[in-house]
C-alpha cells in the first residue's frame, strides 16, 4: 500500500479497504524502521498524526470525503504548522511552535489529509544538496552515499523511500525540481502566485513557490486542485482562477510545440544525462509532439543574477531573527548588541551567514547599482527570453541538472561548484515561470530527471505532457533497490 497511487488510496479508504488510521499507522512503522537511513525526517508527532486519521476516518464514514481525505502526507519543514516545530533546517528555529498554520497546511487539514511528519532541508532553504541542514545531511535512497538534492531533500526522499504517498516541497531556485529529478520522483514548482506563501518561512520573496512532490503527475495534480487558488492574506498570490488540474490529463499531445533552448544542451550536460533526455524527448515526439530547437540567450546570466537577487531577499527577511521575538537566543546576553549578534552567531549556519553577507553587501548604498540593480535588469532579460520562447512554442523542455546526484561531501567546499548546479532551474523562479520534473530514465543506476516549463499559469500543459509521458513509459514506478516496486497506476 505503501506504493499506491493518490487515486488508489482514496478509493481503498472510501471503500473500507483499510482506514486512515491503518494507513497512517503503516507509513509511521515505515519511517521509524527506515528513517535510519535516510533521516529524511526532523519530526514526526504519532499521536496527533494518528488523532487527525482517526478524524479523518470519522468523516471518511459520513461520505463527506475528498480526493485527500485521510491522506498522510508529509510536509516541508519551512510551512507553519500550529502546534507543530518548524525550525526550516537551522538551529535558529529548533525551538519553534508556531501558533498558526501556513495557508496550504490549512487546505490541506481542511481537506482532511493528515500530517505525518516535517521534512529535513537545507537551512532556510538555501542549499542544492540537503547538507546545510542543522539536523544532518539527507541521504539519497538510492545510494545512502549521494546527496538527494536539495533544498527540498527530505521530502524527495521521502517520497522515493516509501514512507510517505505525497509530500510538499518550496522551490526559490529548483528546490522542488532538483530533489525531485536526483530521487526519481515528480515535482511542480507552480507560477509565482499560484500557491499562498503565508505561513512558509521566507527566503527570497519574490521567487519563493510552494508545490507537490510526487510519484507521478497525476498525484501533483490532486495536490494542486487543493493548495492552489488566491489568499487574501497574501498580498503576492494571483487572482487568476483555479482549473480543474485533473480534467485535462488525457488530452493527447498531438501538435503541442516543444522548444529544445540550444542553452541547456551544451557544455557542462553529463553526456550519459544527455542520452537520457534525448530518448525521453524521442518518446514526447511519438505521442505526437513536435520539437525544435530554440534559444534563451541571457541564459548566461541566470546564475550571477540570482546569487544576488536571492541573497539581497535573504538577507532582509533573515533579520527578523534576532533573538527577541521567536526562535534561538543566546544565553545571558550582555546588552541588546551582545543578543543580537550572538543569537546570530550561534542560530546560524554558515552558508546562511554566507547569503547573508553576500546580500547585505548588494544592497548597501554604494553597491546597489551594481550589483542589485544589475541583477534585476538582467532578470528582465531573461523573463523576456521565456516570453519570446512561448511565441514560437508552447512548452520549453530540456535536462533538470548537469548530472545526476552527487556524492555527499562532493561540492561542500567549493560554494560556486554548488550554485553551478541550479543552471537549469534557477530561471523558472527569475521569471515566475511553472516547472515540472519528472523521471526520464537512468544514468549509470541513478534517476535523471526531464524538466518542462511553461508560461504562467500553464500548469495543466505540465501536467498533461507529463502525466502521458507516464501512461507509455515506467521511469516514474522505478524505485531505489530494496524499496519494493509495482502497484502504481
Ligand atoms: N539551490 C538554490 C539555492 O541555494 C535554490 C534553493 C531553493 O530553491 N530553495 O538558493
Amino acid at each position: 500500500m505503501h506504493d499506491y497511487s493518490l487515486d488508489r488510496l482514496a478509493q481503498g479508504l472510501r471503500e473500507g479497504e483499510f482506514s486512515s488510521v491503518e494507513l497512517t499507522r503503516s507509513y509511521l512503522d515505515r519511517i521509524s524502521a527506515l528513517d535510519g537511513q535516510y533521516n529524511a525526517f526532523i519530526t514526526v508527532d504519532e499521536e496527533a498524526a494518528l488523532a487527525a486519521a482517526a478524524e479523518a476516518d470519522q468523516r471518511l464514514a459520513t461520505g463527506d470525503a475528498t480526493a485527500l481525505t485521510g491522506i498522510p502526507i508529509a510536509h516541508k519543514d519551512i510551512f507553519c504548522t500550529r502546534s507543530l516545530r518548524t525550525s526550516c533546517g537551522s538551529r535558529m528555529l529548533d525551538n519553534f511552535v508556531p501558533p498558526y498554520d501556513a495557508t496550504l497546511i490549512q487546505k490541506l487539514n481542511q481537506a482532511g489529509a493528515v500530517i505525518l511528519g516535517k521534512t529535513n532541508m537545507d537551512e532556510f532553504a538555501m542549499g542544492s544538496s540537503n547538507e546545510n541542514s542543522y539536523y544532518g545531511p539527507v541521504r539519497n535512497p538510492w545510494n545512502t552515499e549521494t546527496v538527494p538534492g536539495g533544498s527540498s531533500g527530505g521530502s524527495a526522499a521521502a517520497v522515493a523511500a516509501g514512507l510517505a504517498p505525497v509530500a510538499t516541497g518550496t522551490d526559490t531556485g529548483g528546490s522542488i525540481r532538483q530533489p525531485a529529478a536526483f530521487c526519481g520522483i515528480t515535482g511542480l514548482k507552480p507560477t509565482y502566485g499560484r500557491v499562498s506563501r503565508l505561513g512558509m518561512v521566507a527566503y527570497a520573496s519574490s521567487l519563493d513557490q510552494a508545490g507537490p512532490m510526487a510519484r507521478s503527475a497525476k498525484d501533483c495534480a490532486v495536490m494542486m486542485n487543493t493548495i492552489a487558488g488566491h489568499d487574501p492574506a497574501d498580498s503576492t498570490s494571483a487572482q487568476e482562477v483555479v482549473p480543474d488540474y485533473c480534467a485535462n490529463l488525457e488530452q493527447p499531445l498531438e501538435g503541442l510545440r516543444i522548444g529544445l533552448p540550444r542553452e541547456y544542451f551544451g557544455e557542462g550536460l553529463q553526456g550519459d544525462v544527455a542520452q537520457v533526455i534525448d530518448a525521453a524527448l524521442k518518446e514526447l515526439e511519438k505521442l505526437g509532439a513536435k520539437l525544435q530547437e530554440v534559444s534563451l540567450p541571457h541564459s548566461a546570466l541566470t546564475i550571477p543574477a540570482y546569487y544576488i537577487i536571492a541573497p539581497a531577499e535573504a538577507s532582509t527577511n533573515l533579520s527578523r531573527f534576532d533573538g527577541v521575538r521567536y526562535g534561538h537566543r543566546c544565553e545571558d546576553p550582555a546588552d541588546l548588541h551582545d543578543l543580537y549578534t550572538r543569537t546570530r552567531e550561534e542560530g546560524f549556519g554558515a552558508e546562511v551567514k554566507r547569503r547573508i553577507l553576500v546580500g547585505t553587501y548588494a544592497l548597501s548604498a554604494g553597491y546597489y547599482d551594481a550589483y542589485y540593480k544589475k541583477a534585476q535588469q538582467a532578470r528582465r532579460l531573461i523573463r523576456q527570453d521565456f516570453l519570446d520562447c512561448f511565441e514560437q512554442v508552447d512548452l520549453i523542455a530540456g535536462p533538470t541538472t548537469p548530472g545526476t546526484a552527487f556524492a555527499l561531501g562532493a561540492k561542500t567546499a567549493d560554494p560556486v561548484a554548488m550554485y553551478l548546479e541550479d543552471v537549469y532551474t534557477l530561471a523558472a523562479n527569475l521569471a515566475g515561470l511553472p516547472g515540472l520534473s519528472m523521471p526520464a530514465g537512468l544514468a549509470d543506476g541513478m534517476p535523471v530527471g526531464l524538466q518542462l516549463l511553461a508560461p504562467h499559469f500553464a500548469e495543466q500543459r505540465l501536467l498533461q505532457t507529463a502525466h502521458l509521458f507516464q501512461q507509455t513509459t515506467d521511469w516514474h514506478q522505478h524505485r531505489p533497490a530494496g524499496i519494493k516496486a509495482g502497484g502504481q497506476s
